[in-house]
């Protein structure tokens, strides 16, 4: 795998909302929309044919990087020519990609441009077959000379952290024989996020169930997320009982899968020599298990504050009664209030007044260029998402956009994204522009930050402050510590499998129920949870994605720690923004340690509750305060 693969940075953390808190589409607008709310392709290619001829011609490439094999290691010059080479196809050939997944992403009706996308995926996989030999030639030169070669060649500097990061890979990684076999065995560990897949997707019979106003709930996955959150409390019992006792019944299969994952994971980390799966999967970033550690026993020792929002949420709801688990979603304070895109725009651009002026003007500039797709329209994708792997370009941007203030929050949460790529674009060369999944929600997450306090401070009604405020509750609920929730159950199921026991889907749900219970203050008499809802891990796609969640809640927590530096200073603004710059320069650990924010250390945790502490105590204080 080489490491200077710019991945295409799509929002992954729309897929963690949608389970965290429902989402739902606006209907089809009536007629097309105006052209400039749709995306301008031609920045890249004046036409499908000019896009055609540059993947031909890449294609025609690939066997110079394949030649390139052995020629490394003569002198310096040959490695700086060499990885420039590679480097040239590999920023034209992400271009390609670019193009091609977002024509198909706009309209996936169109069946040339899902091929092109195909096409363009094809090349991808035979540029990294065609370079496949690189870590093992880098390998072969040895640290030592690596070293000689960057200190006598300055034009090895853009390649410095690549060359240095894989020669420190070497003591796990296995002889060309060995990376043949796990590469052949990756394939197969591949299989149980498919039959997963299949199960829950396709096998799995929906249930329906009749609502006290007589509608046909059909509980697929979105309908469950559409009718777990209405206002109703038996219907939302009813929702709950038969979705999960979907689950239930194949919780045998659903276990056998996740185990099957797990051992994998636990296979690929013995056979690399890693001290466990965990230490494995933080391996490609280089952070230590600390970071992991600190976010779950600190989260667990911030369990009183989600205690006593879930206890204002019951208030505000009005149960009289046990609280229960499906009581977490249906939303405390309502607001009937429009956003259109021009109006978020205006209100996105205030709220980031705190970055200074020049990141100001930089965003209003992308926003009123042709570079984002607005408004839903028939056979495009869902969800919101920024591609800013067209390094030297220009981000692009697929929103949904429904007017109100999801819409808002996605679109300053995106555009925290597409300035973070503006930002490390035109500080870094390509090779060290691309940033970590670790540090790819900061940005975004603090500008939903910035923007949640902008709406708060200048909200006009007692109503609408509420509103906000429930919406930073419900958010850090959901990207706090519902992550973390998960991300100690994926950790007690690889502890558990190291230790040679294994897992069934009854043995899952136990440990899953105790953790529940544990976050949602069962013992305390917060919440009650009944036995049935603790198969809701069987639902969760992100537990075949090896160790991933956490990061989610470590972005939140490093966005909570600078949304509050910022406001302090020039000074702290300018480390935040470096931040930004740094792009893919250093291991995401030591950039945000140079920042002053150690994530292996309790503090910026302890920000991010304080903050939340703060929100509750602000609607408590506007539940005293009488008037609207
Ligand atoms: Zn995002």
């Amino acid at each position: 795998m080489i490491h200077f693969n710019r991945t295409v940075a799509r929002c992954v953390f729309g897929v963690a909302l949608a389970l965290a808190s429902a989402s739902s589409y606006a209907a089809q607008p009536a007629a097309p929309p105006a052209e400039r709310y749709v995306w301008d392709l031609r920045d890249l290619y004046p036409n499908v044919a000019a896009w055609d001829a540059e993947r031909k011609r890449l294609l025609a490439e690939l066997p110079k990087l394949e030649a390139l094999s052995g020629t490394l290691g003569k002198d310096a010059a040959s490695l700086r020519r060499g990885l420039d080479t590679i480097s040239a196809v590999k920023l034209s050939l992400n271009r390609v990609g670019v193009y091609a997944s977002l024509e198909a992403d706009a309209d996936q009706r169109v069946s040339s441009a899902i091929e092109r996308r195909e096409l363009a995926k094809k090349l991808s996989s035979d540029f990294d077959k065609a370079t496949s030999w690189l870590t093992n030639d880098i390998l072969a030169i040895g640290a030592a000379t690596v070293d000689k070669y960057i200190a006598a060649d300055p034009g090895l500097a853009k390649h410095a952290y690549f060359l240095r990061d894989t020669v420190r890979r070497a003591p796990h990684t296995l002889s060309p024989e060995g990376e043949k076999i796990m590469a052949a065995a990756s394939t197969l560990r591949e299989d149980p996020e498919s039959i997963y897949e299949m199960i829950s997707n396709a096998d799995i019979p929906w249930p329906t169930v009749k609502l006290a106003d007589g509608t046909d709930a059909k509980l697929t996955n979105a309908g469950y997320t559409r009718y777990r959150q209405v206002d109703n409390r038996a219907d939302r019992k009813a929702v709950f009982d038969s979705f999960w006792q979907v689950h239930k019944d194949y919780q045998d299969s659903l276990g056998a899968t996740l185990f099957a994952e797990v051992k994998g994971n636990v296979f690929s980390a013995q056979t690399r020599k890693y001290p466990g799966a965990l230490a494995s999967a933080l391996a490609g970033d280089n952070l230590p298990d600390g970071v992991y550690r600190t976010l779950v026993s600190e989260t667990n020792a911030a369990l009183p504050t989600l205690h006593h929002y879930l206890q204002l949420r019951k208030r505000l709801l009005k149960i009289t009664d046990d609280m229960r688990y499906y009581d977490i979603y249906p939303p405390m304070f309502s607001l009937k209030k429009v956003f259109n895109i021009e109006d978020t725009k205006t209100i996105t651009l205030a709220a980031v007044a705190p970055l200074g002026r020049e990141y100001q003007s930089t965003l209003r500039e992308a926003v009123n260029a042709r570079w984002m797709h607005v408004y839903p329209g028939e056979g495009k994708r869902s969800g919101a998402y920024m591609n800013g792997s067209a390094y030297g370009l220009h981000p692009y941007l697929l929103l949904n956009h429904n007017d109100d203030y999801e819409g808002l929050s996605t679109f300053a949460h995106e555009w925290g994204h597409g300035m973070h790529s503006i930002l490390a674009d035109k500080a870094q060369p390509f090779e060290t522009s691309s940033y970590s999944t670790f540090t790819a929600e900061i940005a975004s997450i603090t500008n939903e930050f910035l923007l949640n306090d902008y709406m708060v401070a200048n909200a006009k009604t007692k109503d609408e402050k509420l509103y906000y405020l429930g919406a930073a509750l419900e958010n850090i609920r959901g990207t706090m510590f519902r992550q973390v929730m998960f991300a100690e159950f994926e950790l007690l199921i690889h502890e558990a499998v190291e230790k040679g026991e294994a897992l069934t889907g009854e043995k899952l749900t136990e440990i899953y129920c105790g953790l529940l219970k544990r976050y949602h203050g069962e013992a305390a008499g917060v919440m009650k949870i009944d036995d049935l809802y603790c198969t809701e891990w069987s639902y969760i796609p992100h537990f075949y994605y090896n160790f991933y969640v956490f990061q989610y809640a470590t972005s939140m927590v490093a966005a909570g720690y600078f949304a509050d530096q910022i406001t302090k200073g020039n000074a702290q603004r300018d480390t935040y923004l470096n931040v930004l710059k740094a792009g893919g320069s250093d291991y995401p650990y030591e950039i945000l340690k140079k920042a002053g924010l150690d994530m292996a250390t309790p503090t910026p945790y302890r920000t991010l509750f304080a903050r939340m502490d703060r929100v509750i105590a602000q609607i408590e204080e506007l539940e005293r305060t009488p008037g609207k």
